[in-house]
């Protein structure tokens, strides 16, 4: 079987001789980039399913999640749904939705400004204003008042919340109605609702002077619902680079915590803190007391969702002992969103931002891998050729649902917002959104 280093070894063989004859693989004009394959650049590996390499149209209109998603990855049968685009964006090359974009994005000046997240694919990304992490994006958003619209080239939640903290007047627009979060599908209101009644029920109602029996804390990954529910009942929202701070403000007024989707980023967080596994029982939202017993939700400090991110929960702890047979020295960075035997055993965990200040101040000959979403990480090694940058997974998974704003939709967007329409438009209802603002300024007011 050919390892990493030779395949690393080879990519690099085969950029240079591209390189030397003045082509680039990945333009190959033949191919237009929304219907080609992701190439890991680092290994010349092709993606974790061939359906990433079908016509997007057909992935958009197909039920669930598309490639890379779990089989607990389904739609919520009460989510939006994408129209078909018209033949003249689905048909048109690439250099033609590139220039139609431009073009758009030219006579809409600042009227418009598009929002890019770090896990966007290159073809989008490079048409943003903005390009950062949700919580980063929806504050961009927040810091332009003069924008009449904001274009959010990421997932649904992250539209939502830019909805929330951006003006009244202004719209939030999602390219692609398809572009969900799979792991912030997995709480839904009536779920952790259910949930509440039930720990409300077994944790017993707040004695004088005593803590509140449990606090809700949600990942900014999850609807504005949820954020709108620890908002009403005392809870907080979290991002990955704040959840340690989050969940000690929530101790400084809870005796526990239910930690809302991604169980990984909570287990991670809580143990960093000195928590153990048997005070950390997960919530198995379709069952009675979520799996647990009286006693064992008595006991937890952090109960954690049962939610994951199927782009994060790919790594493994074998794929870091391949990095470090391979490359003795390499320095493994992983994301919190990664399962806690990952993150303990790499060099380093954190946010994206982590990641990115990480590769930033690495010394120049560098061997890193990191364990995050692949166009991030192609992307960090594009800005540090002098650093060797792989992915931890040496088969291409990039965020299915972030994947399915390819440029024929930002063309769409942008020429239908030219034409004085407003297509997709993510509106949050302002009952829920003033209770979400209060979770998320108590995190913003939270402090280490
Ligand atoms: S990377 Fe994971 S958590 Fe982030 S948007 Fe994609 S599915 Fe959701």
């Amino acid at each position: 079987m050919t390892s990493v280093h030779e395949l690393i070894r080879g990519a690099a063989e085969r950029e240079a001789a591209t390189r030397a004859t003045g082509g680039d693989e990945r333009s190959d004009p033949a191919t237009p980039a929304h219907r080609r394959p992701i190439i890991l650049r680092a290994t010349g590996l092709t993606s974790c399913d061939t359906e990433l390499a079908d016509d997007p149209w057909s992935i958009d209109r197909a039920p669930g999640y598309g490639p890379g998603a779990s089989s607990a990855d389904g739609i919520p049968n009460d989510a939006p749904r994408q129209g078909p685009l018209p033949r003249s964006y689905t048909d048109a090359t690439d250099e033609e939705l590139t220039a139609r974009i431009v073009a758009a994005k030219a006579a809409l000046g600042d009227r418009v400004r598009i929002l890019g997240h770090f896990y966007q694919r290159d073809e989008v990304v490079q048409h943003a204003d903005f390009v950062g992490d949700s919580f980063m994006l929806a504050q961009a958003a927040k810091q332009h008042p003069e924008a009449e619209a904001f274009v959010f080239c990421g997932v649904h939640f992250m539209a939502e919340t830019a909805d929330i903290l951006s003006g009244p007047e202004q719209a939030v627009i999602l390219p692609n109605l398809a572009a969900g979060c799979s792991m912030a599908d997995m709480a839904t209101i009536t779920q952790v609702e259910a949930c509440w009644e039930e720990l409300t029920a077994a944790l017993g109602p707040v004695e004088d002077g005593e803590l509140q029996p449990v606090i809700p804390v949600t990942y900014m990954n999850s609807s504005a619902d949820i954020k709108a529910f620890c908002g009403r009942n005392g809870g907080i929202v979290c991002t990955s680079s704040n959840a340690r701070t989050v969940l000690e403000w929530a101790f400084a007024r809870g005796q526990r915590v239910v930690f809302f989707p991604d169980q990984h980023l909570g287990r991670n967080t809580a143990q960093a803190m000195g928590i153990t596994e048997a005070e950390m029982p997960l919530w198995r939202p379709h069952l009675a007391l979520g799996g647990n017993t009286v006693e064992q939700l008595q006991d937890a400090r952090v109960i954690l969702w049962n939610g994951f991110c199927s782009v994060h929960k790919r790594f493994t702890v074998a794929q870091i002992d391949q990095a470090r047979a391979e490359f003795p020295g390499v320095r493994v960075i992983v994301h919190p969103e990664c399962p806690a035997a990952v993150v303990n055993a790499a060099d380093g965990a954190g946010s994206t931002e982590y990641i990115r200040k990480e590769i930033e101040a690495a010394a120049p000959g560098s061997v890193i891998a990191v364990g995050t979403e692949i166009n991030l990480v192609n992307r960090l090694q594009q800005q540090r050729p002098d650093l060797t940058i792989f992915c931890l997974d040496p088969v291409v998974c990039p965020c299915s649902t972030m994947y399915r704003i390819h440029p024929a939709y930002l063309a769409w967007t942008l020429e239908s917002l030219l034409a004085g329409e407003t297509p997709n438009q993510i509106r949050v209802p302002e009952a829920v959104a003033a209770d979400s603002r209060v979770a998320l300024e108590r995190m913003l007011a939270a402090r280490p």
